[in-house]
């Protein structure tokens, strides 16, 4: 990849950073490979599309570190779950046998598995070595007559972040707009109402989570063309570019993938989430807007009230038991001001939150949501996260797995509210979850016992005989 193509990608002006001022992606910090390095992103954001077989071209450690990190759910094939690499060796780099091996790993992954598609990712070694892969994918995709996608996101190149937008990259280069949707099934046809087709960009069907979202949508009639890329299929991706709206559902991974779907091809998108009873209904309601259609709109309306009831009724309960509890968030960024408004609808007080990812319209938001005088966290450094937990007297600590065993061993209750987490959160289904899982955390009753002294410690301090 050339080096204007990578500071095209940190420009992307459909980030609201650089509507106001042409900054660009902030450059990468030492430490910031502690979140993930480009290929680590660019994997991350393609792995869920299910029927492919994902070849990491490069030593064994990379597709190790990185091998389905987001406990990413699907409907059908599971041929994603399989870690392939070339395993590449000093052997190979000194005798240049990378793309040879390229080319056998793809030939066996279509002989074993019979893939929709192959995608290739490239790494710092392959990069650094030179392999031609392009060329050897090319080359594969003719012999095989499989359609093998090349994904040039090397670690180097620069952050997690970046990654994402690479792989988004590949797959507006090489798959979508390469077929045209099938006609709608009769499966998702609904008597006298239209039929609209849209995507999802940047849902990742984490812990299946949007499967208490996608029945809301096949109700009002909204066609999911394909998600990019959560439950997705390869024929999926390729027709992306002619649904009538998108949403983006994270705001900075892959969101050049839906300008381009914009600037190409005319389909207009959102940013929105599913967290949280009123951001869930704000989503419903922005597709409505944008498909300009009233029956629609008025259908969406009377969902709305239905959803926004039953899950109030299913609350009630947890409310009480959850009201006024503080909570210290630190997301490490995308959209923290989306789950800061779910934990309000449970009446829950957020005491800061972390903003080390965020763009200026999403700490804007914060403000709106909690204040003006909301505490916003840069600093994720464990030191800096117990020491606002302390201050602020936090009753629950929820962040990213990463900070899991740092609140264990400091004996804090912590919720894992990141891509390793373990229940679905998302859709007004996804609240009683969060909300059970959030009392259960900080009602448990180990807190309080790992936090008595040890008996033989009382013993010392009474004087007494250690037995
Ligand atoms: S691609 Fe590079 S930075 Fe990323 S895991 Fe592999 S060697 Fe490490």
């Amino acid at each position: 990849m050339k080096a204007t193509e990578i500071a095209a990608l940190l420009d992307e002006p459909a980030c609201a950073h650089n509507a106001k001022e042409k900054s660009g992606c902030a450059k990468p910090k030492p430490g910031a490979t502690a979140g993930g390095c480009a290929f680590d992103g660019a994997q991350i954001a393609l792995l869920p599309i299910a029927d492919v077989a994902h070849i990491v071209h490069g030593p064994i450690a990379c597709a190790g570190s990185s091998w389905d990190n987001r406990g990413t759910r699907t409907t059908g094939p599971t041929l994603f779950k399989i870690g392939m690499t070339t395993d590449l060796t000093e052997q190979d780099v000194i005798m240049g046998r990378g793309e040879k091996r390229l080319f056998h790993a793809i030939k066996q992954a279509i002989d074993d598995h019979s893939p929709a598609a192959v995608f290739v990712y490239s790494t710092c070694v392959t990069a650094l070595i030179g392999d031609d892969f392009e060329a050897t994918c090319k080359a594969a995709a003719e012999r095989f007559g499989v359609p093998v996608v090349p994904v040039d996101a090397a670690g180097f190149y620069g952050t997690k972040n970046l990654g994402n937008r690479l792989g988004g990259e590949a797959m507006f280069k090489y798959v979508i707009g390469s077929r045209e949707p099938d006609p709608v099934p009769e499966s998702a046809q609904r008597p006298g109402i239209k039929v609209h087709a849209i995507n999802l960009i940047g849902e990742y069907n984490i812990a299946g989570e949007f499967f208490h979202v996608a029945p809301l949508f096949d109700e009002l009639g909204l066609r999911i063309l394909s998600t990019l890329s959560g439950d997705a299929r390869f024929r999926e991706v390729q027709t992306m570019h002619r649904a009538e709206a998108t949403m983006v559902v994270c705001a900075k991974a892959l969101l050049n993938v839906a300008r381009k779907l914009k600037e190409n091809y005319g389909v207009p998108f959102f940013e929105g989430s599913f967290y949280g009873v009123r951001d869930m209904s704000q989503a419903l309601r922005d597709f409505a807007k944008l498909l300009n259609d009233p029956d629609l709109t008025a259908r969406t309306e009377a969902l709305i009230v239905r959803e926004e009831a039953k899950s109030h009724a299913a609350l009630e309960p947890w409310r009480a038991r959850l009201k006024g509890k503080r909570v210290l968030l630190y997301t490490g960024g995308v959209k923290s001001w989306s789950i800061v408004s779910a934990l309000q609808d449970l009446g829950m007080e957020v005491v800061a939150t972390g903003t080390k990812k965020s763009t200026e319209e999403d700490k804007a938001r914060i403000r709106e949501i909690m204040g003006p005088d909301a505490k916003m966290i840069d600093d994720g450094s464990p030191k800096a996260l117990l020491g606002a937990y302390k201050d602020l007297r936090a009753d629950i600590l929820i962040a990213g797995g990463r900070n899991l065993y740092m609140a264990l061993k400091s004996r804090i209750p912590f919720l894992d509210i990141n891509q390793e987490r373990e229940f679905a959160y998302a859709g007004y289904a996804g609240m009683p979850e969060l909300a059970r899982q959030l009392a259960l955390t900080i009602e448990n009753p180990v807190w309080a016992a790992v936090r008595k002294p040890a008996p033989w410690a009382r013993e010392k301090a009474a004087g007494q005989p250690i037995t």
